[in-house]
Parts: C-alpha cells; sequence; structure tokens
C-alpha cells in the first residue's frame, strides 16, 4: 500500500489540501493500518492469534495470546469473591504467579500511535527486536516470563474511519476533526464537550469521527452493566476469564505522554497506577522524551461535583481486580505549545511504557491470597 498519508476523497478538499502539504514518506516501522496488523499477525509465530469478537461493523477485533495460561479456575466472579472477604475466590495469585498483562489497543481509531507500539511489541515478541532492528533483550526476557494478551486495534470501525496515517506535524484542528468527527454545521467536536452526546447518532452528526465504533458507541464510555457493543463485552469477558495483573488501555493526545488514575478502583490500585506513573516519568526523563513531573494522585472519588466518569478502565477492574489503567502517548502535532516530535520518538514512548511495564509486573505481580 502506499506508505504516504492518506487522505480519503469523500474528506473535504481544504483537509486534503492540507494534508498534501504533509505528505512525507513514513519510517518503515511506522504500521497502523488495519491491513498492516492484519499482515503483522500473519507473522505471528511465537504468539496465538484469534479473532476476540466482531464489531458493529463487522470488522473483527483480533487478539494475540502470548506465554502460558497457568491459573487455577476459582469458584466465584470477582465481586462475589470479593463479597467472601476472600478475591482469592475469584483467582488466586500468590504473588509468585507468572504476571498476566492485558494491552488494549486504541480504543479511539485517530490514535493510531498505540497501534505502532503494539505492532513493533510483537515484532519484539517473536523476533527480539522492534521494527527498527533495535534489540530489546530485557523486554523480551519479561514478555517471555509472563502471560501477554494483545488486542492490536481496540475499535477497528474506528480506525478504518481514519484516513490518516500519521499526525507528526499535522494540524490539531484536524486530528479533532476526524478523531472527534463534525456537527451538522460541520464544526468540530471538541473534547471534553464531545462526550454529552452517546451514543453518537442521529441529528447531532456530520461526520462520525473515529472515536467511536460504526453504532456510534464511545468504547470508553459503554453502559457497563447493560453493554451497548459487543467489544465491550468481549474485552468484558477476557479480563474475567484471564484475570490480568495488569491491563493498559492505549490512548494519544496532544501534549506530554501520561498515564491516568482510574476513578472507583481501591486505594492500594491506585498507588499502584501513581507508583507505576512515577517511574515511567523518570524513564521519559532520562531519554529525553516530553514529559511530566506531577503524576496522578490516588485520592477519594466523587467528594467534589461532577463526580468523576466509570470508564473503561474502572469496568476492567470491577471485573477482575487488575491494576488497570489509560496510557495516553503523544500524537506530534505542530500546534504550540505542543512540542514537535518524531516518528522514532514517539515509538520510544510507546517501547518505554512497554520495558517498564513487563519489568513493573514481575516485580510486582497481584498478591491474591486465601
Ligand atoms: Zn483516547
Amino acid at each position: 500500500m502506499d506508505r504516504r498519508i492518506l487522505l480519503l476523497s469523500s474528506f473535504a478538499p481544504a483537509l486534503l489540501n492540507r494534508a498534501k502539504g504533509q505528505q512525507a514518506k513514513l519510517p518503515l516501522f511506522w504500521r497502523n493500518g488495519l491491513d498492516e496488523v492484519e499482515n503483522t499477525l500473519t507473522q505471528v509465530i511465537k504468539g496465538r492469534v484469534r479473532k476476540l469478537a466482531l464489531s458493529a461493523g463487522r470488522r473483527p477485533v483480533h487478539l494475540i495470546a502470548y506465554g502460558k495460561n497457568d491459573y487455577v479456575p476459582g469458584t466465584a466472579n470477582y465481586g462475589s469473591a470479593c463479597a467472601a472477604g476472600d478475591p482469592a475466590a475469584y483467582r488466586a495469585k500468590s504473588g509468585g504467579q507468572r504476571p498476566v498483562v492485558f494491552l488494549l489497543g486504541p480504543v479511539h481509531g485517530q490514535e493510531i500511535e498505540g497501534i505502532v507500539g503494539l505492532t513493533n511489541l510483537i515484532t519484539v515478541a517473536e523476533t527480539g527486536r522492534d521494527l527498527r532492528g533495535r534489540p530489546w533483550p530485557e523486554l523480551r526476557a519479561n514478555f517471555d516470563a509472563c502471560r501477554v494478551l494483545i488486542v492490536p486495534v481496540g475499535n477497528p470501525d474506528g480506525r478504518s474511519r481514519c484516513p490518516v496515517m500519521s499526525w507528526v506535524g499535522a494540524a490539531l484542528d484536524t486530528h479533532e476533526r476526524i478523531g472527534m468527527g463534525t456537527t451538522p454545521e460541520g464544526k468540530n467536536y471538541v473534547y471534553p464537550k464531545v462526550k454529552r452526546f452517546h451514543p453518537m447518532r442521529g441529528l447531532v452528526v456530520g461526520r462520525l469521527g473515529a472515536y467511536f465504533n460504526d453504532a456510534g458507541i464511545n468504547l470508553m464510555h459503554d453502559e457497563w452493566f447493560d453493554p451497548m457493543a459487543e467489544e465491550t463485552r468481549a474485552f468484558l469477558r477476557l479480563a474475567r476469564d484471564e484475570a490480568p495483573d495488569f491491563m493498559v488501555s492505549l490512548h494519544s493526545h496532544a501534549s506530554p505522554p501520561a498515564i491516568l488514575q482510574t476513578a472507583y478502583a481501591t486505594q492500594a490500585v491506585k498507588e499502584t497506577i501513581t507508583m507505576f506513573a512515577g517511574r515511567l516519568y523518570s524513564r521519559y526523563r532520562a531519554a529525553g522524551l516530553p514529559n511530566r513531573k506531577a503524576v496522578p494522585e490516588a485520592k477519594p472519588d466523587g467528594e467534589a461535583y461532577p463526580p468523576p466518569s466509570f470508564n473503561l478502565a474502572s469496568a476492567i477492574h470491577h471485573v477482575c481486580g487488575a491494576v488497570a489503567f489509560v496510557h495516553e502517548c503523544m500524537v506530534g502535532v505542530a500546534d504550540k505549545p505542543y512540542a514537535k516530535l518524531t516518528h522514532e520518538q514517539i515509538l520510544d514512548i510507546e517501547m518505554l511504557l512497554y520495558d517498564e511495564l513487563f519489568r513493573f509486573a514481575r516485580e510486582r505481580p497481584l498478591q491474591r491470597t486465601a
């Protein structure tokens, strides 16, 4: 396929012209198109590939699983086990178990950087090197010591609606328009007001953004007790069956990379997220990448109005007890005040996340004993 920035002819001419200005050959390691992911899957030998679900638009949501699954089934679901005062009745974890790590690729279709990261991580798992040829020996060793679940594209419908292959040097306005879509008057939906309409359907939609699946569902904000999206059911079922120690939902935004705190998780889980964020931010600092000093705090929810959202990370935590959180990569748009970034640096942001996460998972697997 043409590896240049692609725009479908259905997009407005002005948008097309702007994007043509950024056309530059993309590096070979920059793989995030649905066909490029399918191609990566054909090269998987060590892992097992299966179709986890069909999206609202009838596209496959793939899962690649690595490593032995050495758990013993429990006797209760997580909620009932907690009510029994014994979370181990759901799934015992001695602290010496093979950690289970679940990486959920972008559920927002324009946040393509996480797909780039995961196609590179799959290549590390298979060959020891990323798609640049850079070896990751410690990451490989830690990865091999875990059970790893990778959903490279969380929202294939949204990804198929995003014609752009790279946001490096693009205008934030274009990122918003393709990502969050437009009103019938042609105005961009913007964060966070875009979330006032959900499902995003009917008279409020001009062009449906890549945020949503084909049924207008933002998979971060489904109805957790009666999911609207089959994709959501599949993610929750996978988490319930596999009992991950850690789950990361991969996202991207314009500002420096971040770990987001998970609302309504336990204090212990929140403190673990705070600790992990501190370690990851130090890695970014040491690598000369954009970074934050302030880590996400572990504080009580709902003390002030408005209350925080019970989102996908909260929901995953509540079906399995995992340390579940959101990672935000950086997209590299040209607008001030955001830092200019290269494709190499964006891949480094993803790879350092995985490197630190698998190190952390081996150091601090969940402990859940009877
Ligand atoms: Zn997102």
